[in-house]
């Protein structure tokens, strides 16, 4: 019998990570995400991996963002020089994205090292350097949706599009052990089919083995339309104030959302704003991504928007007072800004990049506002605005919270309760159900909720389990 070990993401929203090894001596790792968040998740990224690197065949990526792949430099760094098996935008977005956090690590241990010098101690190493990222992106393998591919002996994969980013998928992977084959599926992170720019994930109907991810499996969004209402107040109210408005958001996904919404205002003469400036350059890399696998985007939306046409669907064209700030010295000019823009900056739980700096200028001023569109996970910067910390630490400094902060309920990229129970519901005879990528008492409503409204039980597992497939 093969086993599939919980090794990450478990009980928790971060670290992804998941491994299947066949009687047959095959061993497939399914993610390899990073832990972010709290001080003790975050060294939980320096612990050498549960396995020994160097025996895996493949490696099996369901999407680009960090806490699904941000240790796979680490992975190579430790010996592993298999295949990483993704889709083709996957493998664009990776690079952006890793190239990103490897310069990140190199800056964090750099400052460090120079800190301990100065108490006598030894330097730090980086969690992995810009030549492994980079090492690690020569061994990407892209694939095509519904394209199976035998990742290792035995091992059938097939990606499904998961509607969460661009390239995401749900993972199918049917395994032969002793003349049998058994299929387990992996959700991934699904998509809110009320999100403008993906389709809906693909419904399965096959599965022995079922991981679904349970973000958001403790409620509903706020209603899709009623939250692009009260952006448009917030905005309004800003105008009113005097305010610049200030958006933290992930560079990849959500920053593309957010220009959609924000176009969507403009065409509609409902944008007040004299500017938006998208400060991130891995967002303004991203969008470059996302105009050229267009055709991955939700045509049936795209084309029902005027300006969004042919020759117009590059995404910045849509709101044509974007203003991408690539470089810092470009990023600085938005300082002079003392109302009239919308700042969209990295990081989406403004643990760290460019709305740091953003915050030193507007967070304490009380005719800003500060628009919070997405989860911010526990230990954050974010969450800590968000539970209403009047003051809090930015760059050394510590500022006041005075700028009105506002929490949109329904710009997920996560599919909510009734939608995760939806895509389950397709499944025809029940898979084994095991629930991972959420908070434990997210997890413990996702699973009341399966029992009384599928009748289905649903394991939530303790990190380390290994079950047989
Ligand atoms: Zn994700």
């Amino acid at each position: 019998m093969a086993l599939l070990s919980f090794l990450g993401a478990i009980q928790q929203v971060t670290g992804s990570c998941y491994l299947i090894e066949t009687h047959g001596g095959a061993k497939v790792l399914l993610e390899c995400g990073m832990h972010q968040g709290r001080r003790q998740e975050e060294e939980g990224n320096r612990a050498p991996f549960a396995f020994d690197p160097g025996t895996l065949d493949a490696v099996v990526l369901s999407h680009a963002h960090i806490d699904h792949s941000g240790l796979l430099p680490k992975l190579v760094a430790a010996g592993y020089k298999g295949p990483v098996h993704l889709t083709e935008a996957t493998g664009e977005l990776l690079e952006l994205m890793l190239l990103d956090a490897a310069n990140l690590q190199e800056k964090d241990a750099e400052w460090e090292s120079k800190w301990r010098a100065r108490q006598g101690k030894p330097p730090v190493q980086p969690l992995y350097t810009r030549v492994d990222a980079e090492r690690m992106l020569g061994q990407r393998t892209p694939h095509a949706y519904e394209e199976t591919f035998e990742a290792a002996p035995g091992v059938q994969v097939t990606f499904f599009d998961a509607g969460h980013i661009l390239g995401s998928a749900i993972v199918q992977l049917d395994i032969e052990d002793f003349g049998q084959t058994r299929r387990v599926v992996f959700s991934g992170d699904l998509g809110n089919a009320n999100a403008p720019l993906m389709k809906g994930p693909t419904a399965l109907r096959q599965a022995d083995v079922l991981l679904m991810e349970s973000t958001y499996g403790d409620r509903d969004h706020r209603d899709h339309q009623a939250t692009i209402e009260e952006l448009a107040d917030i905005l309004q109210q800003a105008h009113r104030d005097g305010g610049n408005v200030l958006m933290p958001s992930f560079a990849v996904g959500r920053a593309q959302d957010l220009i959609f919404y924000l176009g969507l205002l403009y065409q509609q003469g409902r944008l007040p704003q004299q500017a938006v400036f998208l400060d991130s350059p891995m967002a303004i890399g991203a969008n470059k991504v996302y105009a050229r696998f267009q055709d991955q985007l939700d045509q049936s939306h795209a084309q029902a928007i005027e300006g969004f046409d042919k020759g117009r669907r590059r995404i910045e064209k849509w709101l044509p007072i974007l203003k991408s700030t690539q470089t810092a010295e470009e990023s600085m000019t938005i300082n002079r800004f003392k109302s009239g823009a919308v700042i969209i900056a990295g990081s989406g739980m403004c643990n760290g990049g460019r709305i740091l700096h953003h915050f030193k200028h507007n967070l304490w001023r009380k005719e800003c506002h500060l628009v919070i569109p997405g989860f911010q996970s526990r230990g954050t910067l974010g969450r800590s605005i968000v539970d209403g910390a009047q003051t809090v630490k930015v760059l050394h400094q510590r500022i006041a919270v005075n700028a009105q902060v506002h929490t949109l309920g329904g710009f997920s990229a996560h599919a909510g309760q009734s939608q995760l129970l939806d895509w389950a519901s397709h499944f025809e005879s029940r898979p084994e159900l095991y629930l991972v990528h959420g908070e434990l008492e997210k997890m413990q409503i996702l699973r009341q909720a399966l029992h009384e409204r599928l009748d289905w039980k649903a394991n939530i597992p303790e990190p380390g389990d290994r079950i047989a497939i």
